[in-house]
C-alpha cells in the first residue's frame, strides 16, 4: 500500500515536468515528442527531474509512438527465471531485448504485454506456476 506523501510526491513531480516541459517546448507535447529524434527525446527525458528510464520508455514508446523497449519489474522478474541474464542494470537488459527484437512499435507494445501477462498469470512474485506456464518447456527456471 503506498502511502498519501507518495502520491503527493508523484503529483508535485508531475506539476514540475508539465511547468518545464512546456516552458522548453512551448510547441506542446504532441510536436515535441513528434519532432525530436528516438535517442534525443529519451534523453532529453531522462533530464527531467522524477523520470527515470522506465518513465522515459513508456513516454517513449506509447506517447511518442517510437521503438524503445519498456524494462520493468515483470520482465526483469521472467527474464532472470527464463534465464536470459542475471543481475544487469536497466540498460543492461533493454539492450539484451533491443537486440533480439526488431524494432518495431507494436512488436515492443505487444511484446510488452504479453510479458506483463506471462508475469501476472504464470511466473508470479511468489509461486510461480510452471507446470501450466507456456515456456515451462524452454525455460532455464533459475527461480
Ligand atoms: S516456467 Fe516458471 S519460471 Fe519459467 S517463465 Fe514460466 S512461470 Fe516463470
Amino acid at each position: 500500500m503506498r502511502s498519501s506523501c507518495y502520491f503527493r510526491q508523484k503529483a508535485r513531480r508531475l506539476k514540475r515536468f508539465f511547468a518545464r516541459a512546456l516552458r522548453e517546448h512551448p510547441e506542446g507535447l504532441a510536436r515535441w515528442f513528434r519532432a525530436a529524434g528516438t535517442r534525443e527525446l529519451r534523453a532529453e527525458l531522462l533530464d527531467y527531474d522524477g523520470v527515470g528510464p522506465e518513465t522515459a520508455d513508456s513516454m517513449v514508446l506509447y506517447a511518442a509512438g517510437r521503438p524503445s523497449f519498456v524494462i520493468d519489474a515483470y520482465t526483469r522478474r521472467f527474464a532472470e527465471r527464463f534465464g536470459a541474464g542475471r543481475g544487469l542494470s536497466y540498460d543492461g537488459w533493454k539492450r539484451l531485448f533491443e537486440a533480439a527484437l526488431p524494432p518495431d512499435v507494436k512488436v515492443y507494445n505487444e511484446y510488452h504485454a504479453l510479458v506483463v501477462r506471462l508475469a501476472k498469470d504464470f511466473c508470479r512474485k511468489s509461486g510461480p506456476l510452471c507446470g501450466g506456464c507456456p515456456l515451462n518447456k524452454v525455460c532455464g527456471k533459475r527461480i
